[in-house]
């Protein structure tokens, strides 16, 4: 057993915070105005389920209202707390700043584990915990906007949505007090995958950078890089499947909660992750070692290691033995604020969870538009493209005297549905905010690595906001 203890997490993510904001010149008392959790509610209630009645401890913290909605995720796990939430909505405000998205961090957990519950007794659960959030002032489209998180899904926000309905069946806007929600409930094309696409998104701009890729002593494009990646969940299984699907890349490690696959010639994600949905466990796939301790495969050689589990993963006990030259911050606080002092010092890269797990909150701030406004993207605009791009042929064809390969033709045809407009400007977001942390790290000498960067970035745009509404 190892004697040594790391900082919280939260202990872990305000450390970061200040590292950056010694760096800046700030107004006394700005910085810590910035980080401290303006509220943070505990809420306990009663379900009645099987007869008797159950008691569940939720909390839902706003980190800041310096930007309204507050927005950011509902978490059901046994092991959830107040300073882990704490910390989490600290994240989101840092994170939707990162990404130019106009909202404030909050965050929401309930102590729960959702696999012990049947779907009915989910449902009545979540009903409940919604009216307590509504009661309190919560949830609304204007004011507190939740999303999913671990152990939360879709099923769970067309929930809340739908009682937050009946709860208030004249505010027409209701749809947008949750993101997160089914498409035909409301929700966006390409929301379930956004995260992960993201994911798959920030590591693709950090291989357009020659000098970042040389600081990790890498090069060349993702095609054939070794991929561990720890979470085969809804981040984890969807970064995983796009870069190895569509980038090439080799993922040579799953780890999960039972184990870990290893294979150095590279494992199919897909047919591991439904695997994994019919047996509930990594054990017994047909290719690939297993490795009943999975955590040690964190410790294995690769060129990108993708924690996209949960926080706290790496600190100081194991950070010493890391291999991976790059490590993409997938889940939320995945390093201590010790470990990463520690991959620091060995000089690994590491992309920090508040730039590169953004795509969620990005994709639920277009769903949140789309609701507000009350229509689906490219709906008014889809044929009027068309007819454009149909002009276009016609002139390109006449000029060259002969018809456009048929590929081309059909591109410049196509007017652009939801998906691709989602897609679109999520990765816009995603070359944008990198380039806007690399350039804040470049700028300031004081800035040694990324993770400052980032911070240092959201606090320069928080601050001045700040700035202008308390002049
Ligand atoms: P999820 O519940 O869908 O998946 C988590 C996965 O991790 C599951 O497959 C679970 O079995 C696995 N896991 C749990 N404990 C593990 C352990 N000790 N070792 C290995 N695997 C383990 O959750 P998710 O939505 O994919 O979230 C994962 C992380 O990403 C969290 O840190 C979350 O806060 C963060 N995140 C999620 C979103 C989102 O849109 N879902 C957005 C931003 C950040």
């Amino acid at each position: 057993m190892s004697q040594i203890k790391d900082l919280s997490f939260l202990e872990s993510v305000n450390k970061s915070f200040n590292l950056a904001a010694e760096a800046m010149d700030l107004p006394k008392g700005l910085a810590r105005q910035i980080r401290t959790c303006n509220a943070v509610c505990e809420m306990k209630f009663g379900v009645e389920l099987n007869g008797g009645y159950e008691i569940f401890t939720g909390w839902r913290a706003t980190h800041s209202e310096h930007a309204l909605p507050a927005k950011g995720g509902i978490r059901y796990a046994p092991f959830a707390d107040q300073q882990e939430v704490e910390a989490l909505a600290a994240l989101m405000t840092y994170k939707c700043s990162i990404v130019n998205v106009p909202f404030a961090g909050s965050k929401g957990a309930l102590s729960i584990d959702p696999k012990k519950y049947s779907l009915e007794e989910l449902e009545h659960i979540t009903r409940r915990f919604a009216q307590e959030l509504d009661k309190r002032g919560l949830l609304g489209p204007g004011i507190n906007v939740p999303a999913p998180d671990m152990g939360t899904g879709q099923r769970m926000m067309s929930w809340i949505a739908d009682e937050y309905q009946k709860l208030h069946p004249n505010e027409i806007n209701a749809r947008a007090c949750v993101t997160g929600k089914p498409v035909h409930c409301g929700g966006v094309q390409g929301r379930i995958e956004a995260t992960g696409r993201g994911v798959q998104y920030g590591i693709q701009e950090f291989f357009r950078h020659p000098d970042d890729l040389k600081s990790a002593n890498l090069e060349g494009n993702l095609e054939g890089k070794k991929i561990i990646v720890q979470g085969l969940g809804n981040v984890g299984y969807h970064a995983a499947k796009f870069l190895e699907e569509e980038d090439g890349a080799l993922i040579v490690g799953i780890i999960e909660r039972d184990g870990a696959l290893v294979c150095e010639e590279g494992l199919s994600t897909e047919a591991v992750y439904q695997y994994k949905l019919e047996h509930g466990k990594l054990e017994g796939f047909a290719s690939g070692r297993y490795m009943k301790k999975g955590k040690e495969a964190l410790e294995l050689p690769c060129d990108i290691l993708i924690p996209a589990a949960l926080e706290g993963v790496i600190s100081k006990e194991n950070a010493p033995r890391i291999q991976a030259r790059v490590i993409a911050e997938a889940a939320n606080g995945p390093v201590t604020f010790d470990g990463d002092k520690i991959l620091r010092e060995k000089g690994i890269f590491i992309i920090p969870d508040t730039y590169l797990n953004a795509g969620g909150v990005t994709v639920s701030y277009f769903e949140w538009l789309k609701n507000l406004s009350h229509v689906r993207f490219g709906r008014m605009d889809r044929r009027f493209v068309e007819a454009q791009g149909a002009k276009i042929v016609r002139l390109i064809e006449s000029g060259i005297d002969k018809p456009l390969d048929p590929k081309a033709k059909a591109d410049l045809l196509k007017g652009p549905d939801e998906l691709t407009l989602v897609r679109s400007g999520l990765e816009d977001t995603m070359c944008e905010g990198y380039q806007e942390i690399k350039e804040i790290h470049s700028s300031n000498p004081k800035i040694k690595d990324r993770r400052t960067a980032a911070f240092a970035l959201a606090i320069r745009k928080i601050a001045d906001i700040y700035d202008s509404m308390y002049l």
